[in-house]
């Protein structure tokens, strides 16, 4: 057994796990037990042997298929088929498995990996393209040495930890919190698709650990503590007994904090505090029965097309009118399709930009393709007919696009009442405020929609330029830098102004540090995480709004985010129980 190794990173959902690893790859392969017996060595041995024959044939067999016709395809599956026969690699993977004792799988991945990091850390373009490659010819042998033994993520039957480079937004989509209790990953940052997603189900999750997809083998025992962005290998048998007391500890905790979520969120002078949800996925709905909240203040819509982006119309209807069902009379607040960027295109091509965040996202997404956001806003104005639906259109930076997107709203309408379909007239459309351009012209938007919502995971990267999802920059990441602060309450005085509502559903109302500062800035509806909602409430029930406006008053005169940080760190600490502090 390797020593226990300890690797820090970002820590993106609180709580505490302990599970065998499950390594997905891009081709959610994961790699079985790493060790065998003596006697097996040779045996080994002969299957590495043969799986390297079959994929040299194979690359032969795809070589001759392609001929001349792709010219840089069959360069490209050449430079594979030498790789494959590299007699220095199969020889060192043969080491692995004959000293060592590591399984074919392992010692492939081992070796391979060892070249991988090697070129990635030299400057040339040349030798760092051949990565690529590298990556390629482990998944082949790798696949042809597992052959009927690859593991799929969609049929686990035993409660892993996940690790991976990254997760995309559809595999995130159909994670079953059944089997996966937790996880970990190599990219990604505080408020990045994965981190969202893993709170929303709910499982510890530790992000940006750089390296942990090419470290941790599968069937490694891990600890997760998302509560310090921390990740053990392989714990020692005390750091495992620690932590098994840590983790009944918080299971305690936790149930005392669900205990108090009937009670009324409101602060201990009496100010009403709204706690909605934000949702992702359908199938979380049912469980916010038990959280006593006001409603839905943002609903991902988007996942609904990546999980299926043939959903259309009726699709998206059936998904709106199952989530007014189970809500009863609550209101749901959808907010239109925000792909695009991290959030691919749900199967619509490849989807390269430069710079994807600051290109054809979400709303631009939607204008570029009319169709498939006509077929949502008929969907969502059906479905208003079945409850109290609010429309809340994403990355909104100017009137103009504004004025487009309310424009085909109103054409959808005129085309459902010509249709005879029943929809709420007045149901409210708003906005988020997402982008510093729309925050700063918070007070020309204010008069034309009916509520704000600030969405301050993208509003913080567009107005400090760090991107939320890269582990490089995320202590950059700072949701409390004055200027952020400074747009908050432009925003809340334009909407305060118009008389419209404003509201916050990033993920800083899901922190308890921001909490009183957004109630003292003046926010009293915050959208949160569903699993973050007995925290926040059991904080608001023991704070007062006019402490709060004086810790928000402190908070506006310095300067520097840090000094901020200092401050609510400072004042936060001591209403929290020790396990949920920073
Ligand atoms: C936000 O940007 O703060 C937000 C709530 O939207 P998303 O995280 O889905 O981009
Ligand atoms: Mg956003």
């Amino acid at each position: 057994m390797r020593p226990m190794e300890l690797k820090k990173g970002i820590a993106v959902s609180p709580g505490i796990v302990i599970r065998e690893a499950f390594i997905l790859d891009s081709e959610e392969i994961r790699i079985p037990e790493r060790f065998i017996e003596k006697e097996q060595i040779e045996e080994e041995s002969a299957r590495l042997e043969a799986a390297i024959a079959e994929s040299e044939n194979r690359l032969d067999q795809d070589i001759a298929q392609l001929g001349s016709k792709i010219q840089i395809n069959t360069q490209i599956l050449e430079i594979h088929r030498q790789l494959v026969g590299d007699a220095v690699l199969k020889n060192e993977i043969l080491i692995g498995i004959q000293e060592n004792q590591y399984t074919a799988e392992h010692s492939v991945s081992r070796v391979l990996n060892k070249y991988i990091k090697k070129f990635e850390r030299m400057d040339s373009q040349i030798i760092s393209e051949r990565v690529h490659d590298l990556y390629d010819v482990e998944k082949l042998i790798l696949t042809t040495l597992l052959g009927s033994r690859v593991e799929h993520l969609d049929s686990l039957e035993r409660e892993v930890v996940l690790v991976a480079r990254n997760l995309t937004p559809a595999q995130t989509a159909k994670l079953d919190a059944t089997w996966v209790k937790g996880f970990a990953t190599d990219i990604g940052g505080k408020t990045s698709h994965t981190a969202i997603m893993a709170k929303a189900l709910g499982i510890p999750a530790v992000v940006g650990l750089e390296n942990i997809s090419t470290t941790v083998v599968g069937g490694d025992t891990l600890i997760i503590d998302g509560f310090r962005g921390v990740v053990l290998i392989n714990p020692d048998a005390r750091t495992l007994a620690d932590y098994r007391d840590k983790e009944a500890n918080l299971v305690k905790l936790r149930q005392r904090l669900r205990k108090d979520v009937a009670l009324p969120s409101e602060t201990v002078d009496g100010y009403p505090i709204e706690l909605f949800a934000n949702i992702e996925l359908i199938k979380e709905v049912h469980a916010l029965a038990n959280l006593n909240t006001a409603g839905i203040g943002l609903f991902r819509t988007e996942f609904i097309h990546l999980q299926n982006p043939r959903s259309g119309e009726e699709g998206h209807f059936q998904h709106y009118q199952a989530t007014l069902k189970e809500i009863g009379q609550l209101p749901v607040t959808f907010r239109t399709l925000d792909l695009g960027a991290d959030k691919g295109d749900g199967g619509r091509g490849p989807w390269v930009e430069e710079n994807p965040f600051l290109g054809c996202r979400s709303i631009r997404y939607c204008f570029e393709h009319p169709d498939l956001f006509r077929d949502q806003l008929r969907a969502l104005l059906r479905a208003s007919a079945h409850g109290s639906v609010r429309i809340m259109l994403p990355m909104v930076g100017a009137i103009a696009e504004l004025d487009r997107a309310l424009n085909m709203l109103d054409q959808v309408k005129e085309d459902l009442r010509n249709d005879g379909i029943a929809f709420d007239e007045n149901v409210p459309v708003g906005v988020m405020v997402e982008i510093p351009s729309l925050a700063m012209i918070a007070d020309l938007i204010a008069p034309r929609v009916d509520f704000f919502s600030v969405g301050t995971n993208d509003l913080t990267q567009y107005t400090l330029a760090v991107d939320r999802g890269n582990e490089n920059v995320a202590s950059l990441f700072d949701p409390g830098h004055p200027a952020v602060l400074r747009l908050l309450q432009q925003t809340l005085r334009a909407g305060e102004a118009a008389g419209i509502p404003v509201s916050l559903c990033g993920e800083m109302g899901s922190e308890p540090l921001y909490v009183p500062l957004l109630i003292g800035l003046g926010f009293r509806n915050l959208s949160v995480s569903p699993t973050s909602i007995p925290e926040v409430k059991r904080l608001i029930r023991t704070i007062k709004v006019y402490e709060c406006k004086a810790l928000a008053k402190r908070c506006l005169a310095h300067t520097d985010g840090l000094a901020i940080t200092a401050e609510l760190k400072d004042w936060v600490s001591d209403k929290l129980p020790p396990s949920m502090r920073f």
